[in-house]
């Protein structure tokens, strides 16, 4: 087959761009024929996917919005004028892993003796800090308003555009101990809704992505026995890769999705349908 162009000559930013999903995204857009800005909070991370794919490394804390101001300004110096921009980063806060894994691997080890539901309790709600819920919506929500807003000050003048937003199906299906996370993607996902229709009309497609469990430096904060109880209940019974995820972003960007707006795909091996 022949090598897939669908974005040449694009300029994207892809936020979160130095690690996992966002890493595969900035290769696969390149691959296709971008020119990305790898936009991170971790400058080393930036940097080598950057070198990786011939693209800009921009440091920056998307939860920012003058820092995001800054950042757009920079890429539209270096590279031109934003054509695509994929709301990618984000963060499950370490705190609240650290206090619900030993739980949640606790409730499986008496699901897996007794066969009944368990008596532990994750008990999350109530030990979460005021600090922890706000930094996660700063960064997996209130980030996405603040790229798009900065992005469309170059879409809308000139009538083209497309943006693709990283949900989960934490905001579609809700996931037990991370309500704070859930919460935020199933505010990224009204976003997605409310912004399609009305960028639609400058022609800017906004869409959005809602992966299943896949393996990437994020996973690593479950644990191996929580990363297995998550495949386990995938009916294509592993993880997705990054890749995956980024082919549908790819095609998502890309003109092929030129009907699709304000959609959620979900590539989840079957764990939502
Ligand atoms: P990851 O931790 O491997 O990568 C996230 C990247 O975002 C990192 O490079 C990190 O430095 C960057 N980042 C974090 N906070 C930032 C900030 N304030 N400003 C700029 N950059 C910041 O995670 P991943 O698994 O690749 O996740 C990417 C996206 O996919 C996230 O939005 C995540 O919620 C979503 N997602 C992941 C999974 C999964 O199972 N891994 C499933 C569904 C959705």
């Amino acid at each position: 087959m022949d090598k897939l162009a669908r974005l040449q000559d694009r300029i994207a930013v892809v936020t979160g761009g130095g690690s996992g999903i966002g890493a595969a995204i900035c290769m696969r857009f390149a691959a296709e024929g971008a020119r990305v800005a790898v936009l991170d909070l971790h400058p080393d991370a930036a940097r080598n996917v950057a070198e990786q794919v011939g693209g800009l490394a921009v440091v920056c804390d998307v939860g920012d919005s003058r820092a995001v101001d800054r950042a757009f300004d920079e890429v539209e110096a270096a590279l031109g004028p934003i054509d695509v921009l994929v709301n990618n980063a984000g963060i499950t806060t370490e705190a609240n892993v650290s206090r619900v894994r030993p739980r949640a691997e606790a409730q499986m080890a008496e699901v897996g003796a007794t066969g009944k539901p368990p008596t532990t309790h994750l008990d999350a709600v109530v030990r979460m800090l005021d600090d922890e819920w706000e930094q996660m919506l700063r960064v997996n929500l209130s980030s996405v308003f603040f790229c798009t807003r900065r992005a469309l000050q170059s879409m809308q003048p000139r009538g083209s555009g497309s943006i693709v937003n990283m949900a989960s199906i934490c905001g579609i299906e809700g996931c037990a101990g991370f309500f704070h996370y859930s919460a935020a993607k199933a505010g990224v996902l009204g976003f997605t809704r409310a912004v399609a229709k009305e960028v639609i009309g400058y022609g800017i497609r906004m869409n959005a992505v809602a992966p299943g469990f896949v393996d990437t430096p994020m996973m690593d904060t479950a644990g191996d026995l929580l990363a297995q109880a998550f495949a386990m209940q995938v009916p294509q019974a592993r993880l997705g890769r990054p890749e995956e995820i980024a082919a549908v972003v790819a095609f998502l960007a890309s003109d092929d999705a030129s009907y699709m707006v304000g959609q959620t795909v979900s590539p989840n091996g079957g764990f939502t349908m």
